[in-house]
């Protein structure tokens, strides 16, 4: 990706020379000059920089200022800036370290010293940005089933108990499924843990396809998964239920298992309704259901005692 620096000083003699000097070390692709807080600015709000060399007297707007600006916005904050001051000027030096700058190079300036300290703050820039990435990284990992690549279930109960109060706050409805494969046993046995785990992850797939964008589904267990379906009613959460009972009825697998048939059984529960207090009753009363679902004969929804009977 293209490097670019943001010069911004009143005098375009000290812009041009800190251009020439880091031009001749091609520590930039882009150069770009501004003369005072307020063009610099809407020059960052236009396109980031990746530096900011920034002077701390200047009309309209002053450095100071420029840096106070900066930190109000958020794609902004995070872009180094190294004020430049006169070489008496102590308390000024100060004053911008402390309102956010990251260095400082006197004037008139020592083109060795600046180039210096220029890769220095680019070099932690580097370093921040690659701790950043591998911070959202581990974040994704934390809540990430690693076989189908569906929310894991810590994941999944910390949604749920977010969206469960929720919806008691508006007065809404939400609907839940568990879900479990039908004698999944036979299938690993059959064709092997490897395949199995093939299965799991098509199905995945599968049931995250049938889903809306604001839906939430994670892998459960083994071979169970878990859907939360916001703002549903108990119709709607069977009638999504029962969709998803029917999309995986008709998958069609590769080989070695393309005579391969699965089916689901699933068990629906909704909030709010009677004896339902918290997360754990609302699973327990969907865990319930998807017990009768096994006994009745797999491959079908039941939903919990109070909401309209199972769908065949
Ligand atoms: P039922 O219709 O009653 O649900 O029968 P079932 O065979 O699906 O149920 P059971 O609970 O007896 O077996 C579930 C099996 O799922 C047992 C376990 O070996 C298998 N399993 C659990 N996790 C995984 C996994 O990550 N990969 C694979 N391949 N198999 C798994
Ligand atoms: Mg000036
Ligand atoms: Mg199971
Ligand atoms: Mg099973």
């Amino acid at each position: 990706m293209a490097t670019s620096i943001l010069i911004i000083d009143d005098s375009p003699t000290v812009r041009e020379r800190i251009v020439r000097t880091l031009r001749e070390f091609a520590l930039f692709d882009d150069y770009r000059e501004a003369a005072d807080g307020i063009d610099g600015f809407k020059a960052l709000l236009e396109s980031r920089a990746d530096l900011v060399i920034c002077d701390l007297e200047m009309p309209r707007m002053d450095g100071f200022r420029f840096i106070t600006m900066l930190q109000t916005r958020d794609e902004l904050k995070d872009i180094p800036v190294i004020m430049l001051t006169g070489r008496g000027d102590q308390e000024l030096k100060v004053r911008g370290l402390e309102q956010g700058a990251c260095d400082y190079v006197t004037k008139p300036f020592d083109p060795g010293e600046l180039v210096a300290r220029v890769r220095v703050q680019l070099k932690i820039k580097a370093l921040q940005d690659a701790l950043k990435k591998s911070n959202e990284l581990l974040r994704e990992l934390s809540y990430t089933d690693p076989l189908t690549r569906l929310y894991n279930r810590r994941y999944f109960m910390e949604a749920l108990a977010k969206e469960f109060q929720r919806t008691g706050r508006k007065k809404g409805t939400l609907s839940l499924a568990l879900l479990d494969i039908d004698h999944f046993k036979a299938i690993n046995d059959t064709h092997g843990h490897q395949q199995g785990d093939a299965v799991l992850t098509a199905l995945a797939t599968v049931i995250q396809g049938e889903l809306r964008s604001y839906d939430i589904v994670a892998r459960y267990g083994g071979e169970e998964f878990i859907a939360l379906f916001p703002d549903t009613s108990p119709a709607e959460g069977i009638a999504v239920a029962e969709r998803l009972r029917a999309s995986v009825e008709r998958m069609v697998f590769p080989p070695p298992l393309e005579l391969l048939r699965v089916t689901v059984s699933l068990g629906v529960a909704a909030y709010p309704a009677g004896g339902i207090a918290a997360v754990d009753d609302l699973i327990r009363e969907a865990d319930a259901a998807l017990y009768r679902a096994k006994n009745g004969g797999r491959n079908r929804v039941v939903a919990m005692a109070g909401t309209a009977q199972h769908v065949e």
